[in-house]
């Protein structure tokens, strides 16, 4: 037979059992979890813009006018006027020559470093970085070397020990999970010495981070070779994109087998994203998510509650340790009519769990400061602050 009941059974020994919660309503800041009424503290939407009203017309324009499904990959049938329209739209936001449309992140990733190492590479990636660089990296040909998390010590030596001819640095830019953000103008710098590429993933930095949310080329006034990102969090639709000079766009279309083997994502889909990135940039909701970053930031501060992370990202994480702890600790701020989410192994190391709290531009002061309030009581029930 097989061993899966018994694999499942320590899965849940270990407590790193997993369930999905059920939402009953949309993903506003109110929201209805299990049938309970939360403050959500744990979305990607980060801009609010997933229940948007003009982002749902356009989306429901989008199909009114083209119909639901997209009917074939990219390169068969299922390339629609709109995608090209959206990936010129996210050129332009990205200040890149060109990009592409992926079905997800996900898929970004893993096509994109596939294809692009080949045996002779080597892929340099930094060790917390998204599974999706993990799996990408996996399915390339070409040698991986970890280096320490946002080490640049670390990566420089890796480097200059392999000397290699031909390789890549890859990293997340607002870490997934801890909410760091990598040093960008440092790796450029070595990636320059070494002739190597750079790619980074702007999955929580597009629409979020630098002045107009144009993610971490703005952020840190540099450029990088590839750029990828996500439609599923602040854009708040769905898909992946890669952004690069149009010869690396037109070699993916070609080679990236998660591009050329997967159906096009539904034109309601894509012309939802265009309206996102237009309200993106013709309103101020990136300058009030970074309001809201600043203002939770103090006041968890204030009152004693450590967050790793960097200040400017709207990942927050409280860093708890043990798994049975962070379970029971994210159970009660949900009684308490917060969700704010435990993440345990593999998502993080053993042992290292961690509340992950999310920002939105829609939350505002008085959220944020019953947020805090009840962290604070909650942290010190369980003895995690004094
Ligand atoms: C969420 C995420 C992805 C995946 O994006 P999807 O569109 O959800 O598949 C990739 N990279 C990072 C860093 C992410 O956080």
């Amino acid at each position: 037979m097989n061993d899966i009941k018994e694999k499942l059974q320590t899965i849940k020994e270990k407590n790193l059992y997993r369930e999905m919660r059920y939402l009953s309503k949309p993903q506003d800041k109110y929201t209805i979890i299990d049938k309970m009424e939360v403050l959500l503290m744990s979305s990607n939407n980060y801009l609010g813009l997933a229940n948007n009203e003009e982002v749902k017309k356009a989306a429901i324009d989008g199909i009114n006018e083209f119909g639901l499904g997209s009917g074939g990959a990219r390169l068969t049938t299922g390339s629609y006027d709109l995608h090209k329209k959206l990936e010129e739209r996210i050129a332009k936001f990205k200040n890149c020559e060109a990009a592409l449309i992926f079905n997800t992140g996900y898929m970004a990733n893993v096509g994109v470093i596939s294809a692009i190492c080949d045996e002779n590479y080597y892929i340099f990636s930094d060790e917390l970085n998204h599974a999706s660089i993990i799996d990408g990296c996996k399915l390339a040909k070409g040698k991986i070397i970890v280096y320490k998390h946002n080490n640049m010590e670390d990566l420089y030596d890796k480097i200059s020990t392999i000397n290699p001819t031909k390789g890549i640095i890859v990293t997340d830019s607002v870490f997934s999970m801890d909410g760091d953000i990598a040093n960008i103008p440092e790796i450029v710098k070595i990636a320059k010495e070494f002739n190597l590429l750079t790619v980074v993933d702007d999955a929580h930095a597009t629409g979020v981070i630098g002045k107009n949310g144009r993610g971490s080329s703005e952020y840190f006034n540099c450029k990088v070779d590839i750029t990828i990102g996500t439609l599923s969090k602040a854009v708040a639709s769905e898909g992946g994109f890669v952004c690069a000079d149009e010869y690396i766009i037109d070699y993916l279309k070609n080679k990236a087998r998660s591009f050329i083997f997967s159906t096009a994502l539904s034109p309601g889909i894509i012309n939802g994203a265009i309206k996102s990135f237009e309200l993106i940039e013709s309103t101020d909701r990136v300058q009030r998510l970074n309001n809201n970053i600043k203002y939770i930031n103090k006041k968890l501060n204030e009152i004693g509650i450590e967050t790793g992370g960097n200040r400017d990202s709207p990942i927050i994480p409280i860093f708890i340790g043990d798994e049975d702890l962070a379970m029971n600790t994210s159970k009660s701020l949900l009684e308490n009519g917060i969700y704010i989410p435990a993440i345990r192994y593999p998502t993080v190391p053993l042992n290292k769990s961690i509340l992950r709290m999310t920002i939105m531009s829609t939350h505002d002061k008085k959220d944020l400061d019953i947020v805090v309030d009840k962290l604070k009581h909650i942290l010190i029930e369980n003895n995690i602050i004094k």
